[in-house]
């Protein structure tokens, strides 16, 4: 046993660009003295995800939010996260191998959901999206931090993380928050504005140290879902889901100070 090995764990979608980037990478990466493993080691000092942000996302939640580093390199559509293109792989490695890289950290979102009988814990890097099974309009009271806020009817709300916030929360009218300001964003889903009901009908920024807790109304209880980062949930008898920023945090190489507003550019104008 080598104990000098410098182990990186790569982690590939199964798509024919994205297995060929991946054979060049590790090529690459053996050249610099790197040993490359596909079977997700504990002691790897990088993660490197190839495929788009769905890839990218699932990585992160299959290996239970590691502290392990990820740097993503972009066989998707869009790629928000994923810093590298399979062109710059050589440029990449050289930096990599130079430690020319600042480390991002990620804000993570819990969501704790209680029924009747127990609480569960969920986390999201993206967001949480709480709305109706079956098409139905849901009915939300909504907390902020133990303070009654509203009243919310309509499709569903979004919370979403700052990292979360170009992804559902902006298509959804939500505003685009920098990464490292620490917050959540509460983005409301064809909220219903009429006599009957009234809700803010914009998102709301709220510091990331605060609570938001949401209880469907009794009626509703068995009709809510749950949505982490794209991935359905569902329980019987809600009773309240609470969101806070996590204690944990995810983490991402950043090769250029400039590249948030470069790839908001190129990805979204
Ligand atoms: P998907 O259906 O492929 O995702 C939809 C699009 O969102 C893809 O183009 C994806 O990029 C992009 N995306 C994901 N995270 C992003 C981020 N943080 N910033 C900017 N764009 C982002 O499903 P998926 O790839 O598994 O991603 C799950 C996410 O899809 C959810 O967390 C949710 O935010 C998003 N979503 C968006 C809508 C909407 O905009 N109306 C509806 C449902 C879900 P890639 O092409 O690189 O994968
Ligand atoms: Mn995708």
């Amino acid at each position: 046993m080598n104990n000098n090995k410098r182990l990186i764990n790569i982690i590939s979608n199964r798509n024919y660009e994205s297995r060929k980037t991946k054979l060049r990478l590790m090529e690459e990466l053996e050249k610099y003295g790197f040993t490359c493993t596909e079977d997700y080691n504990k002691n790897a000092e990088l993660n490197i995800c190839i495929g788009g942000d769905g890839a990218f996302l699932r990585s992160i939640h299959r290996n239970k939010f590691p502290s392990i580093p990820f740097v993503g390199i972009n066989t998707g559509h869009l790629g928000f996260f994923q810093e590298i293109a399979p062109d710059n792989i050589d440029d990449f490695v050289k930096r990599y191998s130079n430690k020319e890289y600042d480390i991002e950290e990620i804000f993570l979102l819990n969501a704790e959901v209680c029924t009747k009988k127990k609480c569960f814990t969920l986390t999201a890097i993206n967001e949480f999206v709480i709305k109706g099974i079956k098409s139905k309009v849901v009915h939300l009271t909504m907390y902020i931090d133990g303070n009654h806020l509203q009243k919310f009817s309509g499709d569903g709300i979004i919370i979403s993380t700052p990292a979360g916030s170009t992804a559902y929360n902006f298509s959804s009218g939500g505003s685009i928050v920098y990464p490292s300001i620490k917050c959540l964003q509460i983005t409301p889903l064809s909220p219903i504005s009429s006599k009957a009901f009234r809700s803010l009908p914009t998102s709301t920024i709220v510091p990331g140290d605060l609570s938001i807790s949401v209880k469907p109304e009794f009626r509703y209880e068995n009709s809510i879902l749950v949505v982490n980062d794209g991935m359905e949930f569902r329980y019987d008898d809600i009773i309240d889901i609470t969101l806070k920023m996590s204690n944990k945090k995810v983490f991402k190489l950043n090769f250029s100070k400039n590249s948030y507003w470069e790839n908001l550019k190129n990805k979204f104008l």
